[in-house]
């Protein structure tokens, strides 16, 4: 999963790129309205999380500029007391809002919760045959027991889980997996793929040729 702060003080935009990306998530950085927008609407993100006080473009002028072309999940962090800021934020399109200051913990578990209501996912309990993936945990077990996957395994593991039964595309994947400063090789992916049928079984996510991969639907 990809997900893109806007933030123009530079430690809080530090510190939540940070907590993000130790929570799995591929995370790009915007100081600004305007390179917020620019890279909200040229890049498909999971998550956005949007400052409301912003230099050059604010969050609500981004918001109601992003929203003629894209759903994208947008958590507003809005200020203390501003509930005329939070019903505005709302209206114009926002998904949630987080109250700054705010617990990273919080931040973290709203938006794990935008990003599975943006899949109609009901629960972080994802049952794939005997598999259980656990989006919350970030675990997967097998009859209980927990099988160890590196951050990338599970990241790719999540992401093809989320979007079962359809074939998800090397772009897509090179795009919700990475951020813009991973220079990953391409070769990669199919590593990663290799590790992870070691690790669950060659039929765990078959490879359509010349299209991508896929976990498929269980019955
Ligand atoms: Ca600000």
């Amino acid at each position: 999963m990809r997900t893109l702060v806007v933030e123009d003080e530079p430690d809080l935009l530090h510190s939540l790129m940070q907590a993000l990306r130790e929570d799995g998530y591929a995370v790009d950085g915007a100081a600004n309205g305007e390179e917020g927008l620019f890279k909200a609407e040229n890049y498909d993100y999971d998550a956005i999380i949007l400052d409301i006080m912003l230099p050059l473009l604010d969050g609500w002028q981004l918001l109601q500029r992003l929203r003629k072309t894209k759903k994208t999940p947008v958590l507003m962090l809005t200020a203390r007391d501003a509930i005329r800021d939070r019903v505005r934020g709302l209206d114009t399109g926002a998904d949630d809002y987080l109250i700054k200051p705010f617990d990273i913990d919080e931040l973290l578990a709203r938006v794990r919760a935008l990003i599975r209501r943006s899949l109609s996912e009901a629960s972080s309990r994802v049952p794939l045959g005997d598999v259980v993936l656990d989006t919350a945990a970030r675990k997967l077990t097998r009859d209980g027991q927990e099988i160890l996957l590196t951050a990338r395994e599970y990241a790719l593991v999540e992401y093809l889980a989320l979007h079962r039964g359809k074939v998800v595309t090397r772009t897509m994947l090179y795009e919700h997996l990475f951020d813009e400063d991973d220079s990953s090789l391409s070769n990669l992916l199919d590593v990663h793929v290799s590790n992870i049928r070691k690790k669950l079984g060659h039929d765990f996510i078959s490879t359509r040729r010349g299209h991508g991969y896929c976990i498929e639907l269980q019955s």
